[in-house]
């Protein structure tokens, strides 16, 4: 099963794909996160990606679509993978296309989360992890059962990402419709493209891509 959670940022595919990756096996493919590692580790890629990432911009597609190439060669994206942030340009996804059909692959479902920019801010900045094990919470939507304590692995520290801040989110937005709408067309004419309302609660979201999920495994 190969899926492609599309959306906005802050609107809920990294939570929804950690969830999606648990129940199913699959593993969760996320340029950012994988971005924000080689800006840690002080990479080559790392340093041509950190300004361009805290300005809210895209980092190019061939350094992208790189590290995408590589990582799904990897033996662990064998059983199926989730690509959570990827492809974000017209470009990325042609390439992805490319990449799958000679693996002779397939997308089974390309997923839009959907949340409209209005509520995007608020989600954004108020989201923080787990600096031990990366649990995703909220100030607002999803506090941990005992403040400052992680529910997953009792970790006491917790983390904001450089680029989660107001000023930041709105670049975000700006790429996102710019860039990475206009992808959605290209998953419709594929016949894949799949719509779920982001702004239900985390469970009734999660409910609804198993579905999707579900539909397909068996189309
Ligand atoms: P994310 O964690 O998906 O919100 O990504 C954080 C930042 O990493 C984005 O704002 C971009 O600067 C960069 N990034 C992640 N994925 C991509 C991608 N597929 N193409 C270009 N830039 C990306």
């Amino acid at each position: 099963m190969h899926l492609i959670l599309l959306g906005p940022p802050g609107g809920g595919k990294g939570t929804q794909a950690k969830r999606l990756q648990d129940e199913y096996g699959l593993v969760q493919l996320s340029t950012g996160d994988m971005l924000r590692a080689a800006v840690a580790s002080g990479s080559e890629i790392g340093k041509q990606a950190k300004a361009v990432m805290e300005a809210g911009k895209l980092v190019s597609d061939d350094i992208v679509i790189g590290i995408i190439a590589d990582r799904i060669k990897q033996p662990d994206a064998k059983k199926g993978f989730i690509l959570d942030g990827f492809p974000r340009t017209v470009a990325q996804a042609e390439a992805l296309d490319k990449m799958l059909t000679e693996r002779k692959l397939k997308i089974d479902a390309a997923i839009e989360v959907r949340v409209p920019d209005t509520m995007i801010v608020e989600r954004i900045t108020g989201r923080f992890t787990c600096a031990k094990c990366g649990a995703g919470y909220h100030d607002k939507f999803q506090r941990p059962k005992a403040d400052g304590v992680c529910d997953a692995c009792g970790g006491r520290e917790f983390v904001r990402r450089a680029d989660d801040n107001a000023a930041t989110v709105q670049s975000r937005l700006d790429a996102y419709h710019a860039q990475t709408a206009p992808i959605l067309p290209f998953y419709d004419k594929k016949g894949v493209l799949k719509v779920v309302d982001g702004t239900l609660p985390i469970e009734e979201v999660t409910k609804r891509l198993r579905d999707i999920v579900e539909g397909s495994a068996v189309s």
